[in-house]
């Protein structure tokens, strides 16, 4: 059909990816094996292990200005070059004394001799019997050791009361308090965020050492997958996976090669694999990857490169082929646009922020909070459903979000949470505690 994108290349996939040797049982897909290991269906938790197992991080890197660090991942240790403060500092507008001065039985007056500013040190001793009025950020002067805050003093003709009730060292910030010169101000892994910018920038650095992008190709498959732009005829659906894979990926901060939609052929399917594995450390596909007749991801997969497994033990998502084509790690998602995000929220991303460097992989909280609702559910498989949050009475509750179908992207639109059902659970009764995962940081 003419729409239909052939691909620009002529490359085949055997002169990439000679045949893996066929001593690795992971490739052997052939019905008698239906007992090998990546037949099985894994649970999300051995799933998760084992990607996460196989998974090892990029090399390369390169250097970026402090602004375009944001979002990227520390290639290399930042390492204290001074103090943090550089000085001993005042943390509120007041006087700087020196706590010897002041008597143990009432108000102790003091001579004001100078101020001290932000920027503008006060560059005399403050003696006994003296203060400097001191603001927020100036330079401890020499023979201060305290700050008094304004408040809790007189002024009068040059003379400032101090009431008793002071501590030594108060409300001053000691050199090095944040950090100590050379020491690991950000380790190694650790993704930038606005803290970060800012911390970096405290220590005067212009430029960081970032890991570089990881690159993430993608494509769907189908026959009945049309592009936006051109009419459906009978039977096609537009692709929306992905639309939603592209802001998935552009969110990771990856360097994303979006492949367009390929058929269900085999050697199309073939073809775009392997052109893949040359330009990118990841691929994800959508669709094709069930055990229908024109599911093929799989097959493809055990012939170019190596299945891991593509069954887990969970709605939606069932299917889900994890591999491997050359050096760049598969994810086969499903073609239903809702298992798309389970699959790739609970599964690939956390692979891929591992490939990108990060490290350690944060956990992702679960949240306990009542079901607004009755949910359905058998016990025998983890399920992810779409669900909203919100306070009830000054408690928080969620409510799933309507039509729960895997393909009903609207059931994701109007959620902000993932309800988290366990294997063992068997429904849910309204007023249940259950387990969310809110969306707000996974996507
Ligand atoms: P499959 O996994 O290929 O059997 O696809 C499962 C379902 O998802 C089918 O109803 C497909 O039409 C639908 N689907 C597959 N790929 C896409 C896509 N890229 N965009 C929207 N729906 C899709
Ligand atoms: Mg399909």
């Amino acid at each position: 059909m003419p729409r239909r994108r052939s691909p620009p290349y002529v490359l085949t996939a055997s002169k990439f990816f000679p045949p893996m040797p066929k001593s690795d049982a992971m490739t052997d897909t052939s019905s008698c094996a239906s007992d090998a290991p990546e037949n099985r269906a894994l649970s999300a938790a051995q799933a998760r292990e084992r990607m996460m197992a196989e998974v090892i991080p990029i090399v390369g890197h390169e250097f970026v200005s402090v602004r375009s660090s944001l979002g990227r991942i520390l290639a290399a240790d930042i390492i204290a070059p001074h103090d943090v403060p550089a000085h001993d500092n005042s943390a509120m507008d007041g006087y700087a004394i020196c706590f010897d001065s002041l008597s143990a039985s009432g108000e102790t007056p003091l001579s004001v001799v100078g101020t001290a500013f932000a920027g503008n040190a006060f560059s005399g001793l403050v003696g006994k019997g003296q203060a400097v009025r001191i603001m927020t950020g100036a330079v401890l002067p020499a023979g201060a050791d305290t700050v008094v805050v304004q408040e809790v003093t007189r002024l009068e003709n040059g003379v400032i009361f101090v009431p008793t009730g002071q501590r030594l060292g108060q409300n001053t910030r000691r050199a090095g308090e944040d950090l100590m010169h050379g020491a690991v101000a950000l380790a190694t892994g650790k993704r930038i965020g606005p803290a970060e910018l800012g911390l970096i920038a405290s220590l005067g650095i212009a430029e960081v050492d970032v890991k570089r992008r990881l690159r993430v190709a993608f494509f769907s498959t189908g026959d009945e997958l049309s592009s936006i732009g051109n009419p459906l005829a009978p039977g096609e659906i537009y692709d929306s996976n992905r639309y939603t894979l592209h802001g998935l990926l552009t969110r990771l901060g990856a360097e994303i090669i979006d492949m367009g939609v390929v058929p269900d052929q085999p050697a199309a399917l073939e073809a775009t694999l392997a052109e893949a594995a040359q330009v990118a450390d990841a691929i994800i596909t959508t669709g094709g990857v069930s055990v229908g007749e024109a599911d093929f991801i799989k097959e493809t997969l055990a012939k170019l490169g190596q299945v891991k497994f593509w069954k887990l033990n969970i709605k939606p998502g069932r299917p889900m082929a994890f591999g491997k084509v050359g050096n760049a790690w598969l994810f086969g998602l499903p073609g239903n646009p809702v298992a798309v995000m389970v699959s790739y929220t609970q599964f690939a991303l956390d692979a891929l922020l591992r490939l990108s460097g990060l490290d350690p992989i944060p956990e992702r909280p679960l949240l306990t909070v009542q079901s607004a609702n009755v949910i359905k559910k058998q016990a025998g498989r983890r399920e992810y459903l779409r669900g909203q949050i919100v306070a009830v009475d000054g408690q928080w509750q969620v409510k799933t979000t309507g039509n729960q179908g895997s393909g009903v992207l609207r059931s994701m639109s109007e959620a902000n949470c993932f309800v988290v059902l366990a294997e063992d659970c068997a429904g849910v009764q309204a007023g249940d505690a259950v387990q969310v995962q809110l969306f707000d940081g996974i996507f």
